[in-house]
């Protein structure tokens, strides 16, 4: 294909992307003031839901500005020869394609913090803590940032200087060694992300002996779900906001409960969260979930492997020796439709397995203090109740909490 219609056509994909999510979002912004659905008006007391109403508009407004601020400087990069700038800074030091892409990389990362720090910052200072969730320090913020970047030079540059050996060796068939990489990649990070990845960010103790613990437990017997691994999360460092989640499986299996939960709700509550949680095991959702995407990472980099060595994928950004990284970034962007799609499709799973989990709880435990619970979650996140139906569609893993309460009431 033209180099210039391939140019096009990734200008018209950043601007149509950009188009539909504004338009979503502002849909979306449109119903913040609608009434309240009567099953949710005890969420919130007045007080509560205008500042709920603020928190929304503020993070509409916020989100405008970072998503416009980002499609320009995308464009602006396109257009003006950004790419190719840094493809000859990373050509000048070396003649080794490995390294020439690290190097590529490394900078975009780099230039991309750089530009996106200061929001994240306004976000967590001046937002969060405006509304009362951050608790966060300033020296906590950093510290994050560089533990996350370690992380990224660490994980990232060996994925990647895998990925360019295997290229470089296997040709097109690359793609198939990557695929042996990435699944294995993200079956030990399933596993092993409580044990190896939660402890670089946060203290995890083992749940004390209590009541809490006991009706766990009881509960636990009653199902017969083995459970050996309860652990609690100093989630309330960083943010007010509670959480609870599952991860790993066979002996590896744990649950992990925030601190912020275990002090925002009663013991019947949290028992019914957890039983939730354990409906997403006994329903086999983590063996779904993880083999859907090591098939759909299978797709992406097949279909990867037939643009890798077009030459025009990396002319069209600009780039005028194409090369592996230099595809890499034209094939992001011109698969980007593609992936959007799939992610909707991730999503529609994701919420019919949140009916499946609550319906367990329901079955196995008891409605009424899951109810309690999510709703207690939404307030303290001071969430959406009256969210845009094409919005959900689009964004939301979990299905609204009306949705949710309505089907925990059948
Ligand atoms: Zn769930």
């Amino acid at each position: 294909m033209d180099t210039q219609i391939l140019f096009y056509i990734i200008i018209a994909i950043l601007i149509i992307q950009f188009i539909i999510d504004r338009g979503l979002e502002y849909l979306n912004a449109k119903r913040y003031n609608d009434r309240i659905p009567q099953e949710l008006e005890d969420v919130f007391d007045q007080e509560e839901y205008r500042k709920s109403q603020e928190y929304k508009k503020i993070n509409y407004k916020f989100a405008w500005f970072t998503a416009t601020f980002s499609l320009i400087i995308t464009l602006a990069f396109l257009l003006f020869g950004g790419f190719e700038w840094i493809d000859s800074i990373a050509r000048s030091v070396s003649s080794n394609p490995i390294i020439i892409a690290l190097i590529f990389f490394g900078i975009i990362m780099i230039g991309n913090d750089i530009l996106t720090t200061p929001f994240s910052y306004y976000r967590t200072f001046v937002i969060e803590e405006k509304f009362g969730f951050n608790k966060t320090s300033k020296k906590l913020f950093w510290i994050d940032k560089i533990k996350g970047w370690l992380m990224t030079i660490i994980l990232g540059g060996g994925i990647l200087t895998l990925i360019i050996w295997f290229f470089e060796w296997a040709g097109t068939n690359f793609w198939i060694y990557t695929w042996f990489l990435v699944a294995a990649v993200s079956l030990f990070m399933n596993l092993f992300y409580s044990r190896l990845i939660v402890p670089i960010f946060n203290k995890q103790t083992p749940l004390e002996d209590g009541s809490l613990k006991d009706k766990i437990q009881e509960y636990a017997n009653k199902v017969g779900f083995e459970i050996k691994n309860i652990f609690v999360i100093d989630g309330s460092k960083r943010s007010t906001k509670a959480n609870a989640y599952f991860s790993g499986f066979g002996r590896e299996k744990r649950i992990t409960l925030y601190d912020t939960l275990i002090n925002d709700l009663e013991e019947e509550e949290i028992v019914a969260v957890l039983a939730h949680e354990v409906g997403h095991y006994k329903r086999k959702h983590i063996i779904y979930n993880i083999t859907l995407s090591i098939l759909l990472t299978g797709l992406t980099l097949y279909i990867l492997s037939i643009f890798i060595n077009n030459p025009e994928v990396s002319l069209a950004i600009g780039v005028s020796h194409p090369s592996f990284h230099a595809a890499l970034i034209g094939f992001g962007i011109l698969y980007s439709p593609i992936s959007e799609i799939t992610s909707l499709v991730m999503n529609m799973i994701s919420r019919a397995f949140e009916y499946q989990a609550d319906d367990y709880a329901k079955d196995t435990f008891s409605p009424q203090p899951l109810i309690s619970s999510l709703k207690k979650l939404s307030k303290s996140s001071l969430s959406n109740l009256t969210p845009h139906p094409a919005y959900v569609f689009m964004h939301y893993s979990h299905p609204p909490l009306i949705a949710r309460i309505r089907n925990l009431k059948v």
